[in-house]
């Protein structure tokens, strides 16, 4: 198990646009293994390659209810509804701020063997899809985010 440094806000990486994956190597699945221990260990919902200093569109994801996800090149395909409630960021550490998010979404995504798959989110998983692709593209939520608080 690898424990990855996290970005703070603030470092310019979090702020570039990430390149897709187009071959799945040993480094990607060594990246996975490390980004899950990374989020786990920091009791994260979810984090993105982004903020552990790679420029890759992958990202790691997990609920209590939801279980485990490893979304590589993730798209939102479909979303419909809306949520409005409180937000975190492992990059934010001690600050909270409230944001509006779909209620559901439908990811497309590709997994560590290479396969497509299409995964439905809702309530706190929806709000995580949306949170974590933001990062592919230099987007933290504070950006959004209203009545910001520390913790
Ligand atoms: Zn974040």
């Amino acid at each position: 198990m690898a424990k990855l440094k996290i970005l703070k806000v603030g470092d310019e990486t979090l702020r570039k646009v990430c390149r897709p994956v187009d071959r799945i190597t040993p480094r990607i699945i060594t990246l996975l293994d490390d980004m899950r221990d990374t989020m786990r260990a920091a009791d994260g919902v979810g984090l993105a390659a982004p903020q552990v200093g790679v420029l890759r569109r992958v990202v790691v994801i997990e609920t209590p209810d939801d279980g485990y996800f490893e979304l590589i090149n993730p798209k939102i395909i479909a979303f419909s509804g809306e949520q409005t409630s409180e937000e975190g960021c492992l990059s934010v550490p001690g600050r909270w701020g409230v944001t509006k998010r779909p209620m559901h979404v439908t990811v497309r995504a590709v997994n560590r063997r290479g396969e497509v798959f299409t995964v439905n989110g809702s309530g706190l998983l929806a709000k995580a899809f949306c949170h974590e692709l933001d990062h592919l593209d230099g987007k933290l939520y504070i950006d959004i985010a209203e009545q910001m608080r520390d913790s």
